[in-house]
């Protein structure tokens, strides 16, 4: 595994947001693999799901941090989610949240919020650039 680098998508299990969401952490990071973790509706999951379902979230991104020491996190909302079935507003207000809490979860990592759109192409909302220290 060395000299690979791992990225980390938390996306949700929609079929249709796999490739997209696969594609642009490929491209956008310079990434070897990514990790996906999936959860139905991962914004809202992430924003308004139990305790017990953020800490699952959270575990299997620990995995991936520390096992793979994955470089970059991605967390996509998407159009005509079943689980989330919201407006792109209410979408993009929710994954600029998810990124302010996994970036204090793993403050070394730049975070990115991704919404996948009605012609399913990948959207930045916002990023979580990580203070460089030397
Ligand atoms: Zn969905």
């Amino acid at each position: 595994m060395i000299g690979k680098k791992f990225a980390t998508a938390i996306n949700c299990i929609d079929g249709r947001v796999q490739f997209p969401v696969l594609e642009w952490l490929l491209n956008d990071t310079h990434a070897d693999y990514i990790d996906m973790i999936t959860e139905p509706g991962p914004d809202h999951a992430l924003i308004n799901g139990s305790p017990e379902t953020v800490e699952a979230i959270k575990r299997k991104l620990q995995i991936s941090v520390e096992s793979h020491q994955s470089g970059f996190i991605a967390i996509a909302g998407h159009y005509d989610c079943a689980a989330n079935n919201i407006s792109k507003d209410a979408h993009c207000q929710q994954i600029k949240q998810c990124v302010e809490l996994v970036s204090d979860w793993f403050s070394a990592v730049p975070v990115v919020g991704l919404y996948v759109n009605d012609e399913w192409k990948v959207e930045v909302v916002c990023s979580k650039v990580v203070d460089h220290v030397a």
